[in-house]
């Protein structure tokens, strides 16, 4: 069984933990090691501004002990938006008729992620709608072409649920994350959501994971489309599906995505359950304390302000400059899967990000080393991985610094490099990456730890 439906729904009807019953999970949350069910879903039932200021700050300080100040930095590519799948809330559903439909062409994706390398952009997520015609092969196609043919360092992909053998050849071909979401963990709202399609199969889709993790993916990314169900219900699942892929693999989720459901054409009339930024940024901080080795990643269904809030409670990864509808980044309108709600470049989200006293990342390095799955969690688990995360963060600033930013914002990145060279706790580390930034200025590139 990969999560107990039955005990899930009676946790998330959990009560309200008293003042001292919280302060006593925090205490064990703030030693970085994870929290069983119980305890999460006792935070999960936490009420009132209080207790949540509580919550948060306690996944601030565990997601700084974990990947010290950095937010990694990213962007999507939708490839196709041709989809055989009715899911009731997305404009890419096959009911959606009224549209022109489109999918890149091999050398168009290349022209695409050409794109987002010019911006500076490192790390790129391959998105697609689910059609046999734009399949496996087609996915595997772009990703070889597009590390054949850019500088992008890792190429992760979302596509639908496949078998083994399709995610072996999906590995082979270099993608570094698969990722897949639930969308909702209960089964009876899952089907409601999920009239016709491959993507009917709930079962199919829960076990896809295992089956990544038995094709060689150390790193999988986890999610549920958060609006369609009780929040609590499908935060705890997602703590327990990371928790069954730990037990069985010894790695937890590498990734859990936090979407919101968000307007799309021809999609749901009105969210089924609603949550509040404050739901959200206790979800957040729950997923930050349950599962502390988890990157949290904060896309453009988010707006700006509340994607700021987010990256000081726990979130780690920031989607930037996305468009949601291939060829979007060559300036074509064509379908968009739902409207986003942070519209800024990289530059700026950058700069927003310095702001709040934090270091972007366009780090790539554990993918390429093979510090992933199983190696991953137990560094990150032991606060190993804090020291790598935040020299490279740097590496990363000051390759960005020197080949595409532009003047206005030289001054604040250049800021930014040197006080993350000055939070460097390791000694041996810090006099290295003082050598190997002055290697980048001499004209190598790609250096790491
Ligand atoms: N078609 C593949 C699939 O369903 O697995 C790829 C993913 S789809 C293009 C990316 C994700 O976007 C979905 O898994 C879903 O969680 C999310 N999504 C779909 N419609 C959305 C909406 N209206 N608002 C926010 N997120 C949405
Ligand atoms: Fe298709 Fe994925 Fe959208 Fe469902 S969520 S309609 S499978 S693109």
């Amino acid at each position: 069984m990969i999560i107990d439906e039955k005990n899930i729904s009676l946790l998330s009807k959990a009560a309200e933990p008293s003042a001292g019953e919280l302060g006593s999970i925090l205490k064990e949350a703030s030693k970085g090691k994870g929290l069983g069910l119980t305890e999460a879903a006792s935070l999960l039932a936490a009420s009132g501004p209080d207790k949540l200021a509580q919550i948060l700050k306690c996944a601030g300080e565990v997601k700084e002990r974990v990947f010290g100040k950095r937010i990694v930095l990213f962007a999507p590519l939708y490839l196709s938006n041709f989809c055989t799948n009715g899911c009731e809330y997305c404009g890419f559903r096959a009911q959606n008729k009224d549209v022109a439909r489109r999918a890149l062409s091999i050398d168009e994706a290349v022209t695409e992620a050409k794109a987002l390398e010019e911006m500076g952009f490192k790390r790129v997520l391959l998105v697609t709608g689910e059609d046999p015609r734009w399949g496996l092969k087609y996915i595997v196609e772009c990703v070889r072409a597009i590390y054949e043919k850019t500088g992008m360092r890792i190429v992760h992909v979302n596509a639908p649920p496949m078998d083994t053998d399709s995610l072996k050849e999906l590995k082979a071909a270099g993608a570094g994350v698969y990722q897949a979401f639930q969308e909702t963990y209960h089964r009876p709202t899952y089907e409601l959501m999920h009239p016709s399609g491959r993507k009917k199969d709930f079962d199919f889709r829960l076990s896809v994971m295992d089956r990544a993790m038995e094709a060689g993916f150390g790193d999988v990314g986890i999610g549920a489309l958060l609006g369609l169900y009780d929040y609590r219900f499908d935060s705890l699942a997602s703590i327990a599906h990371s928790k069954h892929l730990f037990d069985t693999f010894g790695a937890h989720a590498h990734t859990i995505s936090i979407p919101r459901l968000r307007p799309a054409e021809a999609g749901l009339k009105d969210i089924p359950w609603q949550l509040t930024d404050d739901d959200l940024r206790k979800v957040v901080a729950v997923f930050r304390l349950a599962v502390p080795s988890a990157g949290i990643v904060a896309s453009t269904r988010e707006s700006a302000p509340f994607r700021a809030e987010l990256i000081k409670i726990g979130a780690t990864q920031l989607s930037a400059a996305s468009k949601t509808n291939p060829g979007g980044y060559k300036g074509e309108r064509t379908l968009e899967q739902f409207s986003t709600n942070d519209h800024r470049s990289l530059e700026e989200v950058m700069r927003s990000v310095v702001d709040n006293g934090l270091l972007p990342s366009l780090c790539t390095t554990c993918y390429r080393v093979g510090r992933t799955g199983h190696d991953f969690t137990d560094k990150a688990t032991s606060g190993e991985m804090e020291k790598f995360c935040q020299a490279n963060a740097v590496l990363t600033l000051k390759e960005y610094l020197l080949d595409y930013c532009v003047n206005g914002s030289k001054e604040a990145v250049a800021r930014a490099i040197e006080k993350g060279l000055n939070e460097v706790k390791d000694a041996g580390i810090k006099k290295a990456l003082i050598e190997k930034l002055k290697e980048i200025e001499e004209g190598k590139r790609d250096l790491y730890f």
